[in-house]
């Protein structure tokens, strides 16, 4: 029986040893974007994965702000990415040559980059090289450049759904039971199937995992789909272009479309929108 998951994020941790652990399911979400694209398989459950690695990293967000997730690429497919911020509300996209034949997505000789932009203060950003065309594994490595921390990462997507799996050790003094601990625990977690993450309710997917543990479950946090375009952000945008260059090609075709390429949302801005635009500009 298939049964579908909410779209949520939720935490749990484990009494007796120094590890933390997060699940991530995106149905509706994951669904909200791929209903903007025609993306072609490879690309649409690589854009799934993405998703949920970033839904997952959004636990990190302590305070507002956004987590960017990028995947580039030297091929025909460009880049693949996605966005959250501390509420969880994610888009994404990927940028591919829609003319080139659809080949098999690799990873190979990619780079993932993690910005993170908080509303207020510094951003940040790492770059890891995708050794072997793995993120999970390039994941891995960030978290143990940025933070020292160990931490084992399971994306998985079947193009309707997506869902992901994360294990990380918590600082702790350690010791060889805690060692101990994680080989237990991350191999456990190798066991999962993809139909598993995706469609068991995390209760009986953790009980089904460690039911030898004490495993505690936090209360979960929702996720959705939400762009952040909006006509302001635009008319800044075009803004930053230059006053001559926009009113040449408003004077030429009349008007400026220009659709968000995330969200498919249109944005027309003609002659009347000049003042609006370029608002200094009034004054004389
Ligand atoms: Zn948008």
């Amino acid at each position: 029986m298939t049964q579908t998951s909410a779209d949520q994020l939720q935490r749990f941790s484990f009494d007796d040893v120094a590890i933390r652990g997060e699940v991530a399911h995106l149905n509706q979400a994951y669904q909200d974007v791929l209903s903007r694209h025609q993306y072609p398989q490879p690309i649409a459950v690589a854009v799934g994965k993405l998703m949920a690695a970033t839904a997952m990293l959004s636990a990190n967000l302590k305070f507002k702000g956004r987590l960017t997730l990028q995947i580039r690429l030297p091929g025909n497919i460009s880049l693949i990415q996605a966005e959250t911020d501390e509420q969880g509300q994610l888009r994404a996209i990927a940028r591919y040559d829609e003319n080139q034949p659809s080949e098999e997505l690799s990873f190979e000789d990619g780079q993932m980059v993690i910005t993170i932009e908080p509303d207020q203060g510094q951003r940040y950003q790492g770059i890891t090289l995708i050794e072997g065309g793995d993120v999970a594994a390039a994941l891995e490595e960030y978290f143990v450049q940025s933070e020292q921390l160990a931490s084992r990462f399971w994306l998985m997507c079947d193009g309707q759904q997506a869902a992901g799996f994360m294990l990380q050790q918590l600082p702790s003094k350690r010791t060889d039971d805690d060692i101990d601990a994680w080989d237990r625990v991350s191999h456990l977690a190798a066991t999962i199937k993809q139909q598993e993450l995706l469609e068991l309710a995390n209760e009986e997917l953790l009980h089904r995992l460690y039911h030898e543990e004490n495993v505690r479950v936090y209360p979960a946090s929702s996720l959705s789909f939400h762009c952040t375009c909006s006509r302001d952000r635009l008319a800044n945008a075009l803004h930053q272009v230059g006053k001559t260059a926009i009113s040449e090609m408003i004077e030429e075709s009349g008007h400026i479309d220009v659709n968000c390429e995330f969200c498919q949302q249109h944005y027309r801005f003609d002659e009347t929108d000049m003042s609006e635009l370029f608002p200094e500009n009034n004054l004389h």
